[in-house]
């Protein structure tokens, strides 16, 4: 009986960090993006604005992007894209190989 109520103390401190780190993820943008990546970005007159993922660097030619599923928490290694001509955007959908997530990728682009 006594390791019953144990247990039951524990689930609920698993539940209440789960719904704490879900309500902390909301707070840092819809997706959130992995630690050391930018959700904006500039590059001389460009701007870029990350959905979906977070930006690892940036020229005027290449976006390098991280993307990290908002289902499961998996970090995907770096991808590098063309970067988008001011006013256009770049959009991919990505599937994560952990979950099956399906997650839209969008960088916006700009004038600054
Ligand atoms: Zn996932």
């Amino acid at each position: 009986m006594k390791s019953k109520n144990a247990l039951a103390i524990i689930v609920l401190a698993l539940l209440s960090t789960g719904l704490m780190s879900v309500l902390s993820g909301c707070w840092t943008g819809y997706y959130g993006i992995p630690e050391g990546t930018k959700q904006e970005f500039a590059i001389g007159q460009l701007h870029l604005k990350a959905t979906g993922a977070g930006i690892v660097t940036a020229s005027e030619q290449k976006t390098t992007f991280r993307i990290r599923c908002s289902m499961c928490g998996f970090i995907n290694p770096d991808m590098t894209g063309d970067t988008p001509k001011m006013g256009d955007t770049f959009k991919m959908m990505w599937a994560c190989p952990e979950c099956a997530h399906i997650q839209i990728i969008r960088i916006e682009s700009s004038s600054n």
